[in-house]
């Protein structure tokens, strides 16, 4: 459905070599609708929340100690499948196995600096969004370009 939502944050690694605008434009050119943008320096608190599914991993503490290193940018974009095509923008978890074309496949080597985050199902996108932002953060608005970009 077209009011489908997924989090998408750039990583302080992404915002620190200024690819906050780039990955943006990605969302915005393939037809996504940004319904929240904020810079954050997230809390250890937060962090551990947003990756609780990987608490136990012995990457885990490394990777909440660098997400929480510097600011992170944090939007919600909404659109027809957007979840999984957003996955598919940004590529595989490994920069490496990720196809050129793709946000990690373009931008990055390692592991821990795959410069962008995208929620992984529908259910991670609605808690992560929960997550990261207030009710009121989240801006509903139609979108002149829709009409171009759905049939
Ligand atoms: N990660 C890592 N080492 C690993 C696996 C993952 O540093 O062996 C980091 C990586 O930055 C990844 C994040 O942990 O983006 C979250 O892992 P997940 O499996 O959820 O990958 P993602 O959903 O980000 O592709
Ligand atoms: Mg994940």
């Amino acid at each position: 459905m077209a009011n489908e939502r997924t989090y998408i944050m750039v990583k302080p690694d992404g915002v620190d070599r200024g690819l906050v605008g780039d990955i943006i434009s990605r969302f915005e050119k393939r037809g996504y609708k940004l319904v929240a943008l904020k810079l954050k320096l997230a809390s250890e608190e937060l962090l551990r929340e947003h990756y609780a599914d990987l608490a136990g991993k012995p990457f885990f503490n490394g990777l909440v100690a660098f997400i929480g290193s510097g600011p992170v940018a944090c939007m919600v974009w909404e659109g027809k499948d957007v979840v999984k095509t957003g996955r598919r923008m940004l590529g595989e978890t490994d920069p490496l196995k990720s196809l050129p074309g793709s946000i990690r496949g373009d931008y990055a080597i390692d592991l821990g600096r795959n410069v962008c985050h995208g929620s992984d199902s529908v259910e991670s996108a609605n808690k992560e969004i929960k997550l990261w932002f207030n009710e009121d953060e989240l801006v509903n608005w139609n979108a002149s370009l829709y009409k171009s970009i759905y049939e």
